[in-house]
């Protein structure tokens, strides 16, 4: 049996110090190695004969088995992407399409976003070159929005299907349709002349919506069959196969070494404790091999983190040889990464995961996990209409994927932090989600994609009615729909292209009027990362003190554009000079000082930062003579007499409106910084300077 780190102990720090030619070499066969070594690797043949033979494949094998990264390299290599088409990968996560694409990057020797790509809300890395795609799910139906042939791809994989997250459900029921399109597409096809994609890159430029009339044209034109692989990591394939008219499924086989699993003979009060406890139990009593904590959320994680780090200094040195790592899929990706490097030798790492790590994500190394048997999950009450996030106990099938990854590569141990007979009483699996949350979203890209009879689409489980209509009433009420339920133009259509809840939505586009679309932009910004505020236990009074300095009696959301500003106003005073690594330093130092969750702080930014480029197809910057230059096509542009900004001429703007009268007139405009540019828009940056 080989040690699975030593394989991954690569002698990074040599490959920039000279002898990098061999080092490489060395990496590579390594890297290749280890892809030989998976248990996908020997029905590799096998598997994209089955693809070949079947349009719809389902494709189920125990987790690390290799299915995410391998099988559409095997495609790629089987052909699957001539003429230019990509093999699309969907992932219930962010995080799992983000490290998995980094990892076939690194395993196809190609730099990340050239043949091997991701793209998640706000964060595109993929170009041209890009063949194998891996994107969220939620993406990938956005995506239809304007494909709705999805004609740049030839295979979709739709990963981690057990997970049942609302969006793969919808994206099932999508994909059974477009394929079934596509094929008709054949049939009937008569204007074989016709090439879909420029076709579909023309109406994408003009920025034209998706209307009946464009599907209409679309037919005639020629698609080669989309193929479709549902992967799932549960042994049922059954309700898949039914859904897909009896389509064949393929078993994988995986690897399991036996894991001893312990209950606690007593309830626990506080799992956090209890998790605390069992970590330094495991790190104080048992063998070398890193530790797996399933927590709830991105504040459970960085409140143990801190805890154990606490208990560290407690100890005496050589016993302090413990690393936490955190993931959780609003971290940034570069300390993602940081669970898949070995830890030091002689240390052990601690990695604190919320269920990403279940099975998207199959970290190398774990020989124990601790598992306090919660989950956030969300929960809808289809009465009052409201969503909420809760913590729940997960089901007996997540409880057996948490315990299986102790014993990937060696016998392992699972912590259960509950007593056994709660086990018993736990569900068998999770309720699909799409019938425990609010339809809203989906129900407004699904009118959009031209579904207009919800209510009879095909599901494959369906929501209830009940929770269909409140969802209904609600798009109503925000205007997204007419008194018919078709979507309204223009506002439906803007709202279903914005990638935020409808809620959010509205507020950006109706804040134009009310000249408040910079504050509007950090609002949701900062409601869409988990908690601006830091507030560790035993510091709870320093913290509230610290949050005074913020509240603005208005409520929570000018509390949150008083945040953002004080840091601005920080950075702005501080460092005009100085440079990228140390402001970043400065803001954390900050954060700190002002009980602010520097992470969650900083996604926000990048958030606004991106929300802002999603106007940004209208940017204009300044030019000498006062008047304005529209970075998309470079036409002179002025700002409209109506505009509060008209006269005040800042450097750099966005709008939402280009009215033509005697002159191009532009309305509802927002400063925003041009420091921002070379980072949105390089390419205008560049022609500009
Ligand atoms: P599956 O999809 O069947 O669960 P994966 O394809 O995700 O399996 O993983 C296959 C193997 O690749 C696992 O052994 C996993 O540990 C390894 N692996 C995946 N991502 C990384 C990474 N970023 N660094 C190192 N190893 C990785
Ligand atoms: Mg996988």
């Amino acid at each position: 049996k080989r040690n699975f780190n030593e394989i991954h102990r690569v002698p990074n720090g040599n490959i920039s110090n000279g002898h990098g030619r061999d080092d490489l070499f060395a990496k590579r066969q390594k890297i290749l190695q280890h892809r030989k070594s998976l248990p996908i690797a020997s029905v590799e043949r096998r598997l994209v004969e089955e693809v070949q033979n079947n349009d719809t494949l389902i494709i189920v094998g125990e987790t690390g088995s290799g299915k995410t990264t391998q099988l559409p390299q095997f495609l790629l290599n089987g052909g699957f992407c001539r003429d230019g088409k990509l093999i699309g990968v969907t992932q219930p996560r962010r995080v799992a399409a983000v490290t998995v694409a980094k990892r076939v990057a690194e395993e196809c020797g190609c730099e990340l976003g050239q043949k091997v790509g991701y793209s998640i809300r706000f964060d595109d890395v993929t170009s041209s070159f890009t063949r194998i795609k891996y994107m969220t799910d939620g993406l990938l139906l956005r995506e239809a929005l304007l494909d709705p042939y999805l004609s740049k791809y030839s295979v979709i994989i739709v990963d981690e299907a057990h997970e049942r997250t609302i969006h793969t459900d919808v994206l099932l029921g999508l994909l059974k349709n477009v394929q079934n399109a596509r094929s008709r597409s054949v049939k009937e096809s008569k204007l074989e002349n016709l090439v879909p994609n420029s076709e579909m890159a023309l109406e994408k430029e003009k920025g034209i919506r998706q209307t009946p009339s464009f599907l209409n044209r679309c037919q005639g034109v020629k698609y080669p069959p989309l193929k479709l692989i549902i992967m799932s990591a549960s042994l049922d394939a059954r309700g898949f196969s039914e859904y897909f008219g009896g389509a064949r499924a393929v078993h994988v086989q995986g690897r399991q070494f036996p894991v001893d699993v312990f209950y606690t003979e007593q309830p626990q009060q506080d799992y956090l404790d209890a998790a605390i406890v069992t970590i330094f139990q495991i790190h104080l009593q048992e063998g070398l091999g890193d530790i797996l904590v399933f927590l709830t959320g991105q504040e459970e994680i960085e409140s143990v983190e801190g805890l154990v780090k606490q208990r560290l200094q407690q100890l005496p040195e050589a016993r302090r040889k413990l690393v936490p790592v955190p993931i959780f899929s609003s971290l940034p990706s570069e300390q993602q990464m940081k669970v898949f490097t070995p830890a030091p030798s002689g240390f052990r790492k601690v990695i604190l995961a919320t269920n990403i790590a279940e099975t998207s994500v199959t970290i190398p190394g774990i020989k124990y996990v601790v598992d306090p048997g919660l989950v956030k999950a969300r929960s809808f009450n289809p009465v009052t209409g409201i969503e909420s996030l809760v913590i729940v106990p997960t089901s007996k099938a997540q409880a057996l994927q948490r315990s299986g990854r102790a014993g990937r590569e060696g016998p392992g141990k699972c912590f259960r932090l509950y007593m056994e007979s709660e086990f018993e009483k736990l569900a068998d699996s999770t309720v699909p989600e799409i019938k425990r949350c609010n339809l809203s979203n989906v129900i407004l890209q699904l009118k959009a994609l031209g579904v207009d009879d919800v209510i009879g689409f095909d599901f494959m489980e369906k929501p209830s009615r009940m929770a269909i209509v409140k969802s209904l009433e609600e798009l109503f009420l925000l205007g997204a729909l007419t008194d018919d339920y078709k979507l309204s133009d223009p506002e439906g259509h803007q709202m279903a292209r914005l990638p935020l809840d409808p809620i959010y939505s509205k507020a950006l586009l109706i804040a134009g009027q009310f000249n408040c679309l910079e504050e509007m932009l950090i609002v949701v910004a900062m409601l869409s990362v988990e908690s601006i505020f830091f507030t560790p236990r035993e510091k709870a009074d320093q913290a509230k003190r610290a949050m005074e300095f913020f509240t603005s009696l208005d409520g929570d959301h000018l509390t949150l554009i008083n945040v953002y500003r004080a840091l601005c106003e920080f950075l702005q005073e501080s460092s005009t000079k100085s440079s990228k690594l140390k402001s970043e330093k400065k803001m954390r130092k900050w954060c700190k000082q002002n009980f602010i969750n520097s992470r969650s702080l900083k996604h926000a930014l990048d958030i606004h930062r991106c929300l802002a480029a999603s106007f940004f197809l209208h940017a204009a910057l300044k030019q000498p003579n006062g008047t304005y230059r529209a970075l998309s096509n470079g036409q002179v542009v002025q700002i409209h007499p109506s505009s509060v900004l008209h006269g005040k001429n800042p450097e750099c703007i966005i709008f939402n409106e280009l009215v033509r009268t005697n002159k191009n007139f532009i309305r509802n405009i927002t400063r925003i910084d041009p420091l921002w540019l070379p980072e949105l828009a390089p390419q205008c940056y560049a022609a500009q300077s």
